[in-house]
């Protein structure tokens, strides 16, 4: 049995095949055309959209990589209004947008009051969509308010699992054990939890993204977001380079072995380091898109990384788009809440 052969019955390797895997571009082929066989599987040709509402550019924190970090004087800050996130949700819903993604930096004027608020009034407005939160680190109360204000999922990526790697992309008082906590607490409180990593940032080792894997494992979180680190100029790494397109897609269609029923999008950070990288993310095992419901005037502040692509689209535009370049990788865009369909609950 040859490597990718084994992974797909054991759904796991050791470390140094993982390792033998990531190492070369030998496998892809079979690796990936492996993967949509896979995804197949659970979920046919479809493709979830996810619609980002992205509600603040501000940060507490100043995560060495991040271009809306607090530190970056050049970035420029806006919050957007109950009523404005509102209408993103409802020009959304027309679109066919059965779930929202409401995401922004720590920003402590969205008290928890605030967020349960919107929370619950797109879910009335809505109750057939779900609502997913991606909005960092949070006392365990905080997610318990939102949870029962209504929020479905939450995404909080680890960016990686080695702890002296993680000391090296954030500043003290960030640690990756509270990073972990807070995983966990939203695991228990019975949240969709949604974790992920850069590939390729600064520092990063074969054997972290292995360390990566193996988080992950205990994890089993339902959805898995991962893209390559992409180098933003007024930040602390601004003249390192940026992670490759190859490694990121190989990384992915390990992932979708590993987690064959899991939601794994083919990022933005993809189809902004290559033209198709989205395409390119499908056919390596993605599943999920995740077109920007922003409105355009704020779309270029929320700037995580440098030539984020579709800040200048409206979203009718950004969802024709994506239903084009889906298409043509094979898939089709459905309209659906997009649940995770668990392998043996299906
Ligand atoms: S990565 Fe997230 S928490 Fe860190 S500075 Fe950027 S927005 Fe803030």
């Amino acid at each position: 049995m040859n490597l990718v052969e084994e992974l797909r019955t054991r759904r796991n390797l050791s470390d140094e095949d993982f390792l033998r895997l990531l190492k070369t571009d030998e496998y892809d082929q079979e690796l990936f055309s492996s993967a949509v066989r896979l995804r197949q599987k659970y979920y046919g040709n479809d493709v979830y959209l996810r619609g980002l509402i992205e509600i603040s550019s501000y940060c507490k924190n100043d995560c060495y990589y991040c271009g809306i970090r607090k530190g970056n004087r050049q970035a420029q800050r806006y919050r957007l209004s109950e009523e404005e996130i509102l209408e993103c949700a409802r020009q959304g819903y027309e679109l066919g947008f059965r779930t929202f993604v409401l995401q922004g930096g720590e920003d402590p004027w969205f008290t928890d009051e605030r967020i349960c608020g919107i929370v619950s009034q797109i879910k009335a407005e809505h109750p057939d969509c779900a609502v997913t939160l991606s909005l960092g680190e949070k006392e365990r109360s905080s997610y318990q308010a939102y949870f029962d204000a209504g929020a479905d999922r939450y995404l909080l990526r680890h960016e990686t699992a080695d702890p002296e790697h993680y000391s090296l992309l954030h500043p003290a008082g960030m640690s990756l054990s509270a990073r972990k906590q807070c995983l966990w607490d939203l695991k228990e409180i019975g949240y969709q939890v949604g974790s992920g990593f850069m590939v390729g940032s600064p520092w990063q080792t074969l054997e972290h993204l292995i360390a990566d894997i193996r988080f992950l494992q205990e994890l089993e979180p339902d959805m898995i977001g991962i893209g390559p680190y992409i180098n933003h100029r007024d930040t602390p790494f601004g003249g390192m380079e940026s992670g490759s397109l190859d490694l990121c897609l190989r990384m992915l269609g390990i992932l979708r072995h590993v987690f064959a029923d899991a939601l794994i999008p083919a990022t933005t950070a993809l189809g902004t380091i290559h033209p198709q990288g989205r395409e390119l993310g499908l056919l390596a095992g993605a599943n999920v898109v995740m077109p920007n419901l922003s409105p355009v005037s704020v779309r270029k502040k929320y700037e995580l990384y440098d030539n984020k692509i579709c800040t200048g689209e409206e979203a009718a535009e950004c969802r024709g788009c994506l239903q084009r370049r889906v298409s043509s990788a094979g898939f089709e865009i459905v309209v659906d809440r997009g649940d995770r369909r668990k392998e043996y609950g299906l």
